[in-house]
């Protein structure tokens, strides 16, 4: 098992348990100390991954962690956190119990959710996975981001209606 971070075949196992599909093991890299989860499953069949050029290949969670930590670099994300976003699209994909998933569709459920955590990791992690043709279409993407921003964004923007002003307003409108 290689660490994520920097490579390593060597950790050790710090805490394990057992899940209902699987055993999940916190580890820690001998090499740079940092610590990751990794996650084995009982069952053996196999999701496949259906690429643009036509190749199938197995979904890695470890590959697809490896893509969001290089997107999040020197970003302020906890790591634990982009493991948890890997996880949640495996089981979902698992649990719809196809054999294979384009990988089209894996990489717009990682970008829902990376887009939801942070902005730049978001749009970087989409720049490859779209693999953009050239910088007009990335600005096409930044520029529908910015367009529809998620909703957690949106909140703070709402302002607080006065108390009693409703009903006039809807008045107003009734009246024309
Ligand atoms: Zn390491």
């Amino acid at each position: 098992m290689r660490c994520p971070f920097c490579s390593s075949v060597d950790s050790k196992v710090v805490d394990s348990r057992d899940t209902e599909t699987g055993i999940r093991r916190r580890r820690e890299c001998l090499s740079c100390g940092k610590r990751f989860t990794t996650y084995e499953r009982f069952e053996a069949t196999p999701l496949w991954v259906l690429k643009k050029d036509g190749r199938r290949e197995e979904f890695s969670h470890q590959k697809l962690l490896g893509g969001l930590l290089i997107a999040s670099k020197k970003r302020d994300i906890a790591p634990e956190r982009l493991g948890a976003l890997v996880e949640e699209v495996e089981n979902q994909l698992r649990g719809e119990h196809l054999a294979e998933v384009p990988s089209r569709v894996v990489g717009e459920m990682v970008m829902e959710r990376l887009r939801e955590i942070d902005e730049i990791a978001y749009v970087r992690f989409a720049s490859v996975y779209r693999s953009f043709k050239d910088v007009a279409e990335m600005r096409t993407e930044i520029e529908d981001f910015l367009a529809h921003p998620p909703p957690t964004r949106r909140l703070p923007a709402r302002r607080p209606r006065p108390a009693g002003d409703a009903g006039a307003e809807l008045a107003l409108d009734l009246g024309k």
